[in-house]
């Protein structure tokens, strides 16, 4: 195996959303090269692909008021720096359930009013549903991403700024050797290291997975392997997005990356999960996972509720590790973890528990890198 050494002023672990917009913003700072290393082909294909898509706006959160209230903050940014990735021509629909819920129809506007959502009762889309199992349903303002779009305006951005991007290139090991840490990791066939001033882990499932002199982010991670099943949905509900809140509930969005609906279902969507551990890889867990679909028990469930949605067509699905902290377990809460570490200057832990999380990420670059 071949050994080379290299130097950079920062290095970013992980070309997902956050590790390229981090990369840009680094490379705006003009401090020196900024190196982005991916182990995938490309760009954004991991979670920054494989998600509901949705551009929340505080609905999904009725127990969580903070990341409800950043979400009302961070749409309307999300919506004008990306407006290409963004669709916003669909009919977006909450609906609360009878039986299991734990918010009712009364609570669940207030909770909208309470952050300032736009919420509308609506009696013209009750057709779609049944309305012995559903108590209400709400017009939304909520809009779903294009992942692939985010991914060719990754690609541009990058080269535009400058930054090396190399893909393939798997990490492995992140030492100290002040002043800066050196990166090592696995390119065609070969170990090569870079020493750089600052390191960003964005490796978002992979945090916790290197060999070296880092022991772990403080902030404790769980895993679950989920599945989101892609549906051509018939064409009455080709044109909506639907949530039933707020329990062993579903929701059927569009994914406009593949012009489909991916189907997710709070009982089913979670095949397995476990408690993050070094040594354990999410990725090689997935990888060796034998995935077999659940859309039949989806397509079971949601039909008493949507009748309709026995009509669609499934295509595909789309199998990925979804990463959490474990101190929102309960509450689904979707803070950023944003960690620093004392006995390893220069090394930042980076994860958005949804996409436009990035703007409290950038803060925080801001005011403290
Ligand atoms: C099932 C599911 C549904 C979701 N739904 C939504 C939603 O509707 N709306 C929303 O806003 N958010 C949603 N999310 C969350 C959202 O997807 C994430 O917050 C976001 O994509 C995280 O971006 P990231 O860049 O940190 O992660 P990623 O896109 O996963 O990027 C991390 C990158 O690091 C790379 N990597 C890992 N280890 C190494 C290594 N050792 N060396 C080099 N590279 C490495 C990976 O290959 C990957 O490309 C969902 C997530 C999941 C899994």
């Amino acid at each position: 195996m071949a050994l080379s050494e290299s130097k950079a002023y920062a290095v970013v672990i992980g070309g997902g959303f956050y590790g390229v917009n981090i990369a840009l913003y680094l490379a705006q700072q003009n401090k020196g090269q900024v190196v982005l290393l991916e182990k995938e082909n490309g760009l954004l294909t991991r979670a920054s692909y494989h998600n509901q898509a949705r551009v929340h706006n505080g609905y999904h959160y009725p127990r969580s008021f903070t990341t409800a209230y950043r979400s009302r903050i961070n749409l309307p940014r999300f919506a004008a720096d990306w407006p290409d990735a963004v669709k916003t021509d669909f009919t977006k629909l909450y609906a609360i359930a009878r039986n299991n819920s734990k918010v009712t129809a009364k609570q669940f506007t207030r909770f909208c009013k309470e952050i300032g959502a736009t919420i509308e009762p609506s009696e013209d889309y009750s057709h779609l549903f049944n309305n012995r199992l559903i108590e209400q349903a709400f017009l939304v303002e909520e809009y779903a991403f294009d992942a692939s779009v985010l991914a060719a305006w990754a690609q541009e951005q990058l080269k535009l700024a400058g930054i090396e991007l190399l893909l393939s290139a798997s990490v492995t090991e992140i030492t100290n050797k002040q002043p800066g840490l050196v990166v090592s990791y696995g390119y065609k066939e070969s170990i090569q290291k870079i020493s750089a001033e600052k390191v960003f882990n964005c490796t978002y499932s992979g945090l916790n997975q290197f060999g070296g002199d880092f022991i772990g982010t403080h902030t404790k991670l769980k895993h679950e392997v989920t599945e989101m099943a892609l549906m051509q949905m018939p064409d009455n509900l080709k044109n909506i997005g639907i949530t039933v809140m707020d329990g062993p509930f579903f929701s059927m969005m569009p994914f406009p990356a593949r012009g489909l609906h991916t189907l997710s279902h709070v009982r089913y969507t979670p095949h397995f999960n476990w408690l993050d551990e070094k040594g354990v890889n999410p990725y090689e867990k997935l990888a060796l996972y034998e995935k077999q679909t659940r859309v039949d028990r989806m397509v079971r469930d949601v039909q008493r509720y949507i009748p309709d949605v026995a009509k669609a067509e499934y295509r595909d699905s789309l199998f990925e590790v979804k990463t959490i902290l474990v101190k929102n377990e309960t509450d689904d809460g979707r803070p950023i973890l944003f960690e620093e570490y004392p006995d390893l200057p220069g090394l930042y832990s980076v994860l958005g528990g949804k996409i436009d999380n990035i703007y409290d990420v950038l803060e925080r670059l801001n005011n403290e890198v």
